[in-house]
């Protein structure tokens, strides 16, 4: 282990280090665990979530001050069952070495991809689904048959202890760990030379751990935020676009990381969006204030800022429709209405900062073209959702924009697909989970080229004027110089 950045640790600093010299140590121990040792510790998760059921939404909820116990089934404890039973399924598979094509000038071998552990992987974890985006980065982690250390968020407490509490009961301290504490815990985890490092956070953290990290020379995943616009074409039923969109939104109060963060809507259907999107919202939540379905903010501080983003809008001349369908008195409480900003401009923090909460802008176009280039001149991320029911269309938008992931007609579900890659580009994050592809996110695929007992390089070694070279020559000059390819050829 390379020890130079390791600074000394505060006296409620967790050992970090000694987590991972242990984590280490245990891996090279048993450095290719079989399929049966990675299945017994998917499984080993899978039943904890089954018997801390209640409690993970207890504990979630404490954090909140209020999280809706269906949205906690649904999007923390559902998708980690789902991920899990994926791999269960497909291990094996995953893990068989992949036969590649062997050269000319290689034959006769085996050539083939080996998919080995890296070892142990950090996983620096966000409040917003504290539970979710710890386990689900490490199923992904265990599939590949690494150790891990996890570091949960000093604003989910209640969550991180009880997930402290839970791996502690069921891995031993040196295959998987979580520790807890605030900045100065993670920025010392984030120094530590891990064999891969996963951050869930925002894009300007990102940065800071993709330093920290670019030390060791540690590959890193960054799942991070950003701003994931809505594009409703003018053909698609606006109430049916209204609806949907407010399903997505509504969730966790809009304290997700993809969840839709601007409307891009056809000029003259913006009253019409507006007032299909109250509508449903109304119905979903007719009630505020002592309504368990309708999540909190996760603190004050969090609140605050985003009552400055409403604030900010306001002075700057735009129009609020906030959704309070009782016109309840949310003042002591860390509930925020769901609030409608229309008439945004660039200068406001609605369109310059992600929103990550119960705040919508909708933005009128005028032709699809003009959509599309408000997308791509600004920073990609980390989901687009478009609705059309035109398929050729929808793939053209999505063929001319970036974006992390995407979704046609719904929002947010590609988070729940366990067969297809999550992650962002560019500042929205880089690397994935979920699926074969998070598999080999946490693996390292080793090319192996396998030669047998013919040895046919004997044949052509020094002296070079031999005859099997020049036959090769020959061979490959009949394959490729005679056969000039693309234009000009
Ligand atoms: P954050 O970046 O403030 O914190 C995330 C984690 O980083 C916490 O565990 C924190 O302790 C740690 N951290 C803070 N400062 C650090 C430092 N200097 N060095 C190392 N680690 C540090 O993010 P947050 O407020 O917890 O979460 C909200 C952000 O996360 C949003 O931008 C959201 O979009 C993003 N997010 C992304 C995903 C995704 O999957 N891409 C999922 C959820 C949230």
């Amino acid at each position: 282990m390379q020890e130079s950045h390791l600074k000394p640790v505060a006296a409620e600093m967790p050992d970090l280090e000694s987590i991972l010299i242990a984590q280490k140590q245990a891996y090279l121990a048993d450095p290719a665990p079989d399929h049966a040792t990675r299945i017994r510790r998917l499984d080993k998760l899978h039943n904890a979530l089954l018997d801390n059921r209640a409690r993970i939404i207890a504990a979630v909820s404490q954090d909140f001050s209020n999280r809706a116990e269906a949205e906690t089934e649904l999007a923390e404890i559902m998708p980690l069952l789902d991920g899990i039973a994926y791999y269960r399924k497909r291990l094996r598979g995953l893990m068989k070495p992949q036969r590649r094509h062997a050269p000319l000038t290689l034959m006769p071998a085996r050539i083939e991809v080996q998919y080995q552990p890296v070892g142990v992987v950090g996983i620096v974890v966000p409040w917003n689904f504290p539970i979710f985006l710890a386990l689900s980065p490490l199923v992904g982690a265990l599939a590949a048959g690494n150790r891990a250390m996890l570091k949960a968020s000093e604003f989910a407490p209640a969550s991180g202890d009880l997930l402290r509490e839970i791996i502690a009961e069921i891995y031993s301290a040196d295959e998987v760990t979580v520790v807890t504490g605030g900045v100065e815990v993670a920025s010392e985890f984030t120094k530590l030379p891990f064999d891969h490092l996963v951050f869930t956070g925002s894009t300007q953290v990102g940065k800071i751990v993709m330093k920290a990290a670019a030390e060791n020379l540690t590959p890193v995943t960054l799942e991070l935020g950003g701003k994931s616009p809505v594009i409703i074409h003018p053909d698609f039923p606006i109430a049916e676009a209204a609806s949907r969109i407010a399903f997505g939104k509504g969730i966790n109060a809009g304290q997700v990381c993809v969840s839709p963060d601007y409307i891009l809507c056809p000029r003259d259907q913006v009253n019409a969006f507006c007032s299909d999107f109250a509508d449903t919202m109304r119905g979903a939540y007719p009630s505020l204030r002592d309504n368990g379905d309708f999540t909190a903010i996760i603190t004050d501080r969090q609140k605050t800022r985003l009552d400055g983003y409403l604030k900010d809008a306001t002075d700057k001349g735009a129009e609020l429709i906030t959704i309070n369908p009782q016109a309840e008195d949310l003042g002591n409480t860390r509930k925020m209405p769901m609030t409608l900003v229309l008439g945004a401009t660039d200068d406001m923090l609605v369109l310059r900062e992600e929103i990550f909460g119960p705040i919508l802008p909708v933005i009128p176009y005028d032709t699809i073209e003009e959509a599309i280039a408000y997308v791509n001149a600004r920073p990609r991320p980390l989901a687009l959702y478009y609705f059309d029911w035109d398929k050729k269309r929808a793939d053209d938008v999505l063929a001319r924009t970036h974006s992390g992931g995407a979704c046609v007609n719904d929002t947010m579900s590609h988070v729940m697909a366990d067969d297809i890659p999550f992650g962002g580009i560019g500042p929205s994050g880089m690397g994935h989970y979920h699926g074969k592809e998070g598999f080999r996110n946490f693996s390292k695929a080793k090319g192996v080229v396998r030669k047998g007992r013919i040895n046919a390089t004997a044949f052509v070694a020094p002296p070079w004027d031999n005859f099997m070279f020049n036959a090769l020559r020959k061979m490959q000059a009949l394959r490729f110089r005679r056969r000039r390819i693309g234009p000009g050829s």
